[in-house]
């Protein structure tokens, strides 16, 4: 089999063998990310040799010479090379045993029993690629299909869990589309996520045609679909969504992560049954970093302004998409409507955002003010996820006792509903924005939004021509590294 992560695992080590002396970091490596050690014996001249300590970490083996040795003698880097069970029978005894391997390179490890393999198969899974998807799935059906993906309901063999697997052509043309590199940036991220609202990678296995991710299957759909067949989210359940989003996005921005593509289509519901429990979906576009990025990149409609007016930009375009999901959710429109992308793309850089009383006027106060502040156009005066958790629309939901009490000055005020600009009471609009820019406009910043009548729900897909990175674009960036 041709592995697709052969230039990566050859890049990440950078020779052509499987055990090579240890890095500067693998001390480090050992104190913070070990997950499990045992004894294993290599074959040395076709015999089994003496037992030997290895500890595994999150993207590595380590060889320890004898049991009470501090200081590893060779380590290996296994997280993009394949892992592979077997048995061997010969005339005197049946060996246990898994290979590691990658293109050329392989060591196979021997085990006491058949009870020590699963645990270290078990280990194995969650760092490097598998194989054998075939001996640890079945199929049931299949429940989606993106632009490269199909995606399949499975059953776990060996304790009937059910997961999603996200199955991924090998083919040269679909490679190329997708860009193994935009695969491997995917895989990367989520392999270090763990959260209650973000899609668990579980185990990525390789065959012969296909690159399969198993996830957690989730069963409520997206929720694109849902605003489709419901219109909206009640505002209640709403502040609940708004509160574990926050709460994934500052899990993942603590990771210095940015996701960069939130939209309804990558939010998938846990239940039919529930409108505020998801799983963030789709980290394609994902980015680990603590600098600025430049990379134009995001779906028309939910894009940051910032990244359309091309500036540096940081993780505040994460809570930009994150007001215009709470605007879709909240009325059921979406905020910057247009006929084609061209148009959706022209209102979403100029970011007047306009709360039409027809679809408003059930909405409190306190979530129109949230959806605001989330969605400044500019990133240094948009809400902080720090205070929007303190914002007084959610802050009760994760507050119950001695909370902070957090309570815009217009608010306090102000008990107007917002009305649209056409009705005669248009002046209030202004007055609600008048507070919430004052801040702002002692800068000069401040600005007056206000939008079209015709609002539409359209799922539009990225288009190259507008510069905005599309997931074949991406791939096409990714490699050459620039814009
Ligand atoms: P695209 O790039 O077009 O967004 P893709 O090829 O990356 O698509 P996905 O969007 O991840 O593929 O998945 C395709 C479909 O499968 C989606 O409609 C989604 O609803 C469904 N799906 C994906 N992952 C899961 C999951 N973990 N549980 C249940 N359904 C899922
Ligand atoms: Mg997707």
């Amino acid at each position: 089999m041709i592995s697709i992560f052969d230039e990566i695992d050859t890049k990440v080590n950078n020779c052509t063998q499987f055990w090579h002396s240890l890095d500067e970091y693998a001390l480090e490596d050992i104190k913070e990310n070990k997950i499990f050690e045992g004894v294993l014996r290599l074959l040395s001249a076709n015999k089994l040799g003496k037992e030997r300590l290895f500890v595994l970490t999150k993207t590595s083996i380590y060889s320890f010479n004898k049991r009470n040795d501090r200081i590893p003698q060779l380590m290996s880097k296994i997280n993009w090379k394949l892992v592979e069970a077997f048995i061997e029978h010969n005339l005197e005894e049946e060996r246990y045993g898994f290979k590691i391997f990658q293109n050329t390179i392989s060591q196979d490890f021997f085990v006491k029993s058949s009870e020590d393999l699963d645990i270290w198969i078990n280990h194995l899974s969650s760092i490097s690629i598998m194989t054998d998807l075939e001996d640890d799935y079945s199929f049931i059906k299949q429940i989606g299909k993106g632009s490269f993906a199909d995606v399949y309901l499975a059953q776990d063999l060996d304790n009937d869990d059910k997961y999603a697997i996200k199955r991924i052509s090998k083919n040269k043309s679909q490679m190329n589309a997708i860009g193994s590199k935009g695969m491997i940036n995917e895989i990367e991220i989520m392999r270090k996520l763990k959260h209650p609202y973000i899609l668990t990678l579980h185990k990525i296995y390789e065959t012969e045609h296909h690159i399969n991710l198993i996830l957690d299957y989730v069963e409520g759909g997206e929720l694109f679909q849902r605003i489709m067949q419901n219109g909206k989210i009640l505002e209640s359940y709403a502040a609940k969504f708004c509160a574990n989003l926050l709460d994934a996005l500052e899990y993942l921005h603590s990771q210095n992560i940015m996701h960069r593509d939130l939209k309804p289509e990558n939010i998938l519901m846990v239940s039919k049954f529930n409108d505020y429990e998801f799983k963030i979906s789709d980290f394609g576009l994902a980015v680990q970093t603590q600098e600025k990025q430049e990379l134009r990149c995001g779906s028309p409609g939910y894009v940051a302004p910032e990244i359309l007016r091309k500036e540096p930009y940081g993780k505040e375009i994460d809570l930009f998409s994150t007001g215009i999901l709470m605007y879709v959710i909240l009325s059921g429109r979406a905020p910057f409507p247009g006929k084609d992308t061209k148009e959706i793309l022209y209102r979403n850089k100029e970011c007047r955002i306009y709360f039409q009383d027809k679809y408003w006027n059930e909405i409190s106060q306190k979530a129109i003010d949230m959806v605001q502040r989330l969605t400044d156009p500019n990133p240094e005066f948009r809400i902080s996820i720090n205070d929007a958790k303190e914002h007084p629309w959610i802050s009760f939901l994760t507050k119950k006792t001695h909370r902070k009490i957090y309570i815009p000055k217009q608010l306090e005020e102000s008990k107007d509903k917002i009305v649209s600009p056409r009705s005669g009471n248009a002046s209030m609009i202004k007055i609600s924005y008048r507070a919430h820019n004052e801040k702002r406009g002692e800068h000069g910043f401040a600005t007056e939004r206000v939008g079209k009548d015709k609002h539409s729900w359209v799922g539009v897909l990225l288009k190259k021509h507008h510069k905005i990175v599309t997931p074949t674009h991406r791939a096409k960036i990714m490699a050459s590294g620039d814009e």
